[in-house]
């Protein structure tokens, strides 16, 4: 048989590094941060340090190299051991929001925006949705109008992952005709006369991860922040929705994973009429679908991981294992906060911070039923 990528001695040695950095640094923290609505920048910095923000971007833009094999252990090993798939998301914000800039980014951009991110002085974000809509990317209404050597930039944005404390934006924008050939991306930066956080919005989850309304009036913006060729936007944000739905997948299966963990520790441990938990057939059977759906999700997901590394277009099969782990993130966190009884339903426990995560796979990075849509669509039928 074939050997697990996922098991090499260079993984087994970043999963004990990255364990030992989430241990130490995120979950001794981790409960004020979601009280507080946010993390702070001295994270991103201590991340920094130890080359993972930089994880699978290249040397040559400030990043530590790797594959998105080594992207994905880190980020199973942060949501297991930092005990939270908001952090995450917070943290990592720029592994979406950057990969285009990285990628077709003019030297310049680099510098400014790219080599600082990954060096925890700077947060990124990605501004695709709108009030409007988010689903239907290819009809955003956010304006760039070119004006000299400005785009002058209307609209607003809105659940922006990071947008309150990011210093810069990388926006979907219409620059052309209307549908998906007149789109670009526009590096927009905080501060910038007219550009405003108007909400620091309030979530159901994902507390610690800040999430923004952002709105543009008039903002001029350097025609040297166009990311790439304009109009050919669209494409680059296809791309990246491949690389979020995975990451999605990674944090909907730990987090079936973790809340799997903390219900075999709770029903060892509590005893009712006379016996604990774990012995009742009737819980070692939730238990044993627990660990089902965490098992197929997880090694399905890594399966078309493994297959996309390699350079296969796999765009179904992500929406799958995207699917999968989203159900099995919905069904395991659920299951888990049952059999915590009253205390599960405390909002200041871990079982009921998954629960809440647990809600958002099914929609950020593309909705169940979207991913349904693109599903059926490739398949041909
Ligand atoms: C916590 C969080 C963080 C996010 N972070 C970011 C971010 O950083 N940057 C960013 O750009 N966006 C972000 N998003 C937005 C996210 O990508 C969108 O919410 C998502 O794409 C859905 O768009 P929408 O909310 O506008 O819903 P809509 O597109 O309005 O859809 C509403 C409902 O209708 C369904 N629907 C839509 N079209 C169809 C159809 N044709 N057939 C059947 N059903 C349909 C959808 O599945 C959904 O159930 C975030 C969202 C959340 C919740």
């Amino acid at each position: 048989m074939a050997s697990d990528p996922f098991v090499t001695e260079e993984r087994k040695a970043l999963r004990d590094m990255v364990r030992g950095f989430a241990e130490k640094e995120i979950a001794p923290h981790i409960d004020d941060w979601e009280r507080a609505g946010s993390i702070p920048l001295e994270l991103h910095q201590k991340a920094a340090e130890l080359g993972l923000l930089g994880l699978g971007f290249d040397e040559s833009v400030g990043g530590s190299g790797g594959s998105s094999l080594d992207w994905f252990v880190m980020a199973e090993q942060l949501v297991l051991h930092g005990r939270s798939s908001g952090l995450l998301m917070g943290l990592f914000t720029h592994h979406v929001a950057l990969h285009p800039v990285a990628a077709h980014g003019t030297p310049d951009q680099i510098a400014k925006f790219v080599r600082p991110t990954l060096t925890g002085e700077k947060v990124a974000s990605l501004g695709v949705t709108e009030p409007d809509g988010g689903s239907d990317v290819a009809n955003l209404r956010t304006t760039a109008r070119r004006d000299g050597d400005t785009y002058v930039v209307n609209g607003a944005k809105t659940f922006i992952t990071s947008g309150v404390r990011a210093d810069f934006v990388v926006a979907a924008v219409r620059t052309g005709e209307p549908g998906h050939k007149g789109i670009s991306l526009l590096i927009i930066e905080k501060g910038a006369p007219g550009f405003e956080v108007t909400r620091h919005l309030d979530k159901l989850g994902w507390d610690c991860s800040d999430t923004a309304e952002l709105s543009f009036d008039d903002v001029r913006v350097p025609v040297e922040n166009l990311v790439g060729t304009e109009n050919e936007g669209f494409r680059a944000i296809m791309a990246l929705f491949e690389s979020e739905r995975l990451a999605q997948t990674v944090m909907a299966y730990t987090t079936a994973q973790r809340s799997l963990e903390l219900a075999v520790a709770w029903t060892r441990e509590r005893s009712t009429f006379g016996r604990p938990l774990i012995t009742r057939q009737l819980v070692r059977h939730t238990l044993a679908d627990m660990a089902r759906a965490v098992e197929v999700s997880r090694e399905f997901a890594h399966g078309v991981m493994i297959r996309a590394d390699a350079g296969e277009a796999l765009v179904p099969q992500v929406c799958m294992a995207k699917k999968q782990a989203s159900d099995a993130a919905r069904f395991v966190a659920d299951a888990a906060l049952q059999l915590h009884g009253g205390g599960g339903y405390m909002r200041d426990t871990e079982v009921n911070r998954h629960f809440r995560d647990a809600r958002v796979f099914s929609i950020a990075g593309g909705t169940d039923e979207i991913l349904a849509d693109i599903v059926t669509k490739w398949m041909g039928y």
